[in-house]
């Protein structure tokens, strides 16, 4: 670790405009889901909105700039882990329900809220709209950053509008009205990773509380298919590739197709249930993930002659 970010970091916790926690040489892999990865030199997790802002400007006026980490589901971070800062929106976390107009109801989320909270919230009020996202891991500022897609529903569907710290503009906290010409498959307005996203507000239903017994049902159907498909046998990131519609066929199947599930690299293997998982037996490393996705991509363009784009995001040194 350089001097300069620690005495940054040390500026950082001891400021009166800083509450939240700042760990030096944090390990980062048990807070991924493919539990891989060294650590951050430096670990910040800010209690509120104005101590994000505070840490982010400052590590910004040193040229420092942290990356934002949610629940860590899609996530391949380096062995060798961060030598900068490392900013978790965990406890950004705060839930508030409102109606608008008397005609829907707004659902505010921090952030760093996870996912499949919203969802358990969402269905005891008996608000619909999101039980297609039950059991999706991580927070809803990387759901909203990643445009997260769950049995042919993305969160775009649902997003009215992101409150958002503006890399560009000092983190000056902005508001971003949803606009469908910014969002497609897996693409939302803030993977460019100018804009931290401090609350995710979605446009749902309004509430019925006829509706909580088969709201709650419905997520727990969900859950289940994920279950049965194997999605939380072992650590992993979920789908290592996007599909891509020109393929003809999930990128899963093209994988299965060229004979490679089980395939291993250390304790890396090709799910041998599920083409597009690759799951961590035990001691992957992140080196063992990225040369075992190197090889399926190699393979099957030389089968197939189309290029499978990671979905997972490598990040770290
Ligand atoms: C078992 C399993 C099943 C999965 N199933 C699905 C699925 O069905 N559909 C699907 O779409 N995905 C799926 N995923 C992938 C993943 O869960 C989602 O993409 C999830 O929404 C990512 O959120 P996260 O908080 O974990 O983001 P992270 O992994 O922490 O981060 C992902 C990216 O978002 C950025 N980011 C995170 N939070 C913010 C923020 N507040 N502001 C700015 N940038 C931010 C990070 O810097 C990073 O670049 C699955 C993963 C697993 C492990």
């Amino acid at each position: 670790m350089t001097s300069s970010i620690r005495k940054t970091a040390e500026t950082i916790k001891n400021s009166p405009f800083f509450k939240g926690s700042l760990y030096f040489d944090h390990p980062l892999a048990p807070l991924t889901t493919m539990h891989v990865g060294g650590k951050a030199a430096v670990f910040v997790e800010p209690q509120d909105v104005e101590s994000a802002a505070f840490a982010l400007k400052t590590f910004s006026q040193e040229g420092f700039c942290p990356f934002i980490l949610g629940g860590g589901s899609n996530l391949i971070v380096s062995d060798s882990g961060f030598s900068q800062a490392v900013l978790s929106t965990k406890r950004l976390c705060d839930i508030s329900i409102s109606t608008k107009d008397n005609s829907y109801t707004v659902v505010s989320a921090g952030s760093g809220a996870k996912t499949d909270d919203i969802v358990s919230l969402c269905a005891q009020k008996g608000i619909a709209g999101m039980q297609k996202f039950a059991g999706l891991p991580g927070s809803i500022g990387g759901a909203c950053f990643m445009n997260a897609r769950c049995y042919e529903k993305s969160i775009s569907d649902i997003i009215e509008s992101v409150s958002y710290l503006d890399a560009k503009d000092n983190y000056t906290l902005k508001e971003y009205s949803f606009d469908s010409k910014d969002w497609a498959y897996k693409h939302s307005p803030f993977v460019e990773g100018t804009k931290i996203i401090v609350q995710v507000k979605l446009k749902l239903a309004l509430p019925n509380l006829d509706a909580v017994q088969r709201l709650n049902n419905e997520g727990k159907g969900y859950i289940a298919d994920r279950e049965q498909k194997g999605h939380f046998s072992y650590p992993s990131a979920g789908s290592v590739f996007k599909n891509n519609r020109s393929f003809g066929k999930p990128s899963g199947a093209l994988i299965d197709e060229c004979g490679l599930k089980g395939l291993s690299v250390g304790d890396a293997q090709i799910a041998p249930w599920h083409g597009n998982f690759i799951i961590n037996k035990g001691k992957a490393s992140a080196s063992d993930i990225r040369q075992l996705i190197e090889q399926v991509q190699k393979v099957v363009g030389e089968k197939t002659g189309f290029t499978l784009e990671p979905e997972v995001i490598f990040c770290g040194n």
